[in-house]
């Protein structure tokens, strides 16, 4: 963080992956940016509009719409277990 990166590129190559991407909080389009630091392997999510912010953990091969895949897999995870009282704790596996 800190250091200005703003380097104006003529010849854009074809993007193959998504940069931005639509806020699952507050629903707008193309309003969430992630800012991957490889060097702490760290991801930032950010969402201009409703400015949620969270960091998460990421591995070398990951890219931005895996991290934001990983994010939002998270979430209805998280709106899953609001809706549901936890019945296992973690530790324990369940068989069958
Ligand atoms: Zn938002």
């Amino acid at each position: 963080m800190g250091r200005k990166r703003k380097r104006i590129v003529r010849t854009k190559p074809i993007p193959t992956l998504p940069t931005v991407f639509d806020c699952p909080i507050c629903g707008t389009t193309n309003s969430i940016n992630i800012d991957i630091n490889r060097k702490i392997r760290t991801a930032v999510i950010f969402c201009g509009k409703c400015k949620i912010q969270t960091t998460k953990p990421v591995r070398p091969i990951e890219e931005r719409v895996d991290v934001f895949g990983d994010w939002l897999d998270a979430l209805v995870e998280e709106s899953e277990q609001d809706q549901e009282p936890p019945i296992s704790t973690e530790g324990s596996n369940i068989t069958e």
